[in-house]
């Protein structure tokens, strides 16, 4: 391939000039507007569809990031200095991060093997050892949607309720994900979305949080503004962020939202794809929805290659040091300190990602689950193996609106003449 096939990628409909346009006509190139008012309502209607039966009534608030979102909604469960908060430990750091802004500590919870997000039993495990050595609850419950597939939401909702402890979902990457056909951040108190440059569509950079009334919708917009008091001049009582969504980024939301439908429908096009071409070759599983209750958006398709699984180059990976980090279009990374860490993928995943990268195709490893991140070695964390399984041997294979049908087969027939033997 002549073009390199990445990851996941940005993709215009084609709308989305005539929005910023109308933004730059009318003189709205600041951070409210007609944009930001349209992409609310627009998430609003898909966000509380139910595919036919009544729809919901939640009300969308967009902001900067979606780890804003994950920070404000938080901070609307009254999550504080020395509070405890319970987080998948299989996420993308936006989802624990947060907890730490609000001088709060995470508690990790390991997860289930279907559909590879928080384990609900192991939850309650957590949940009551946490009351056991403190003495209090923790202050709220963060399940992800990793990769788009959706969390056992009925177990974690009913344990929500059974011990009080609101739940924050993070659906960042898993925009119109459902569970039981209901979209994915509208269980919780609260859910949070993400609009940035790789997720299921994009604002450049941006997020949203889903909230469950107009009230406490504008009281997240009050702490998304600064947190001003209404008098004639600056009036502080709380203190506050400058999280909201600019006019401009809202246009192209507004533009992507008129093809997010066929985005969704394009991704699972691909994982079924993936599916039908990787089937018969022994020791490459695609992560699939567990049961008919789930329907993943497939924002990114993976897969989990058997430890016998033997790949070309295997016994030389590792021997010298990545400069750059994965993921970060624009980021700023350390140069590692070492080769190697004591909780990695497997060689022959290592392998089979440099043989995909020769051949220009880019693919990833699954996160690395956060109760083994050095920044978090002091956080408390309920474990079964599960994650740090699944980060050893899994891999993230190109998704979305730019891989097509040829590409697909391309990358498959890739892995397989890597495979030895
Ligand atoms: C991307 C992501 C976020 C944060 O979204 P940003 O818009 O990048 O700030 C939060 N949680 C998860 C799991 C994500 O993948």
């Amino acid at each position: 391939m002549k073009d390199r096939i990445l990851l996941c990628l940005a993709h215009m409909s084609g709308r989305e000039m005539k929005f910023i346009e109308e933004a730059f006509a009318d003189n709205w190139v600041v951070p409210l507007g007609p944009n930001v008012n349209g992409f609310e309502k627009d998430l609003e209607e898909f966000v509380n569809d139910r595919q036919g039966e009544t729809p919901l009534d939640k009300k969308v608030v967009c902001l900067s990031a979606g780890t804003a979102a994950v920070h404000l909604g938080l901070l609307a469960c009254g999550v504080t200095q020395g509070d405890e908060v319970i987080v998948q430990s299989f996420t993308f750091c936006a989802s624990s991060h947060p907890v730490t802004y609000l001088g709060a500590t995470p508690v990790f919870v390991d997860s289930e093997p279907e559909s590879w997000n928080m384990d609900p039993e192991l939850l309650e495990t957590a949940i009551l050892d946490r009351i056991e050595k403190t003495g209090r609850k923790p202050k709220a419950i963060i399940p992800v949607a990793l990769y788009g597939m959706p969390y056992q939401i009925d177990r974690i909702m009913e344990i929500g309720h059974k011990y009080g402890i609101p739940i924050v979902e993070d659906a960042a990457e898993g925009l119109g994900s459902r569970f039981r056909g209901q979209v994915l951040g509208t269980f919780g108190q609260y859910g949070v979305l993400s609009f940035n440059g790789n997720k299921m569509i994009t604002t450049s950079g941006g997020g949203a949080l889903i909230c469950p009334d107009e009230e406490s919708r504008k009281e997240i917009l009050f702490y998304a503004t600064q947190a001003r008091e209404a008098y004639p001049y600056y009036q502080h009582e709380k203190i506050g962020y400058n999280y909201r969504m600019s006019n401009i980024c809202a246009g192209i939301g507004r533009g992507q939202m008129t093809v997010l439908d066929e985005h969704i429908a394009h991704h699972r096009h691909l994982q079924e794809l993936y599916c039908e071409l990787t089937a018969d070759i022994d020791g490459i599983t695609m992560h699939c929805n567990p049961n008919p209750d789930f329907d993943s958006n497939f924002w990114l398709c993976t897969a989990l290659l058997s430890p016998s699984l033997r790949i070309k180059g295997q016994d030389e990976v590792y021997r010298q040091k990545v400069s750059g980090a994965v993921g970060g279009a624009a980021g700023v990374t350390h140069a590692a300190s070492s080769t190697t860490t004591d909780c990695q993928p497997n060689d022959n995943v290592e392998a089979l990602r440099l043989i995909l990268d020769a051949a220009n195709i880019e693919s990833r490893p699954l996160w690395k689950p956060m109760h083994r991140q050095p920044v978090y070695r002091n956080a408390p964390a309920y474990v079964n193996g599960v994650s740090a399984s699944l980060f050893a041997t899994g891999i993230c294979l190109p998704s979305g609106p730019h891989v097509t049908d040829d590409h697909l087969r391309y990358i498959v027939d890739n892995i397989r003449a890597a495979i030895e033997g």
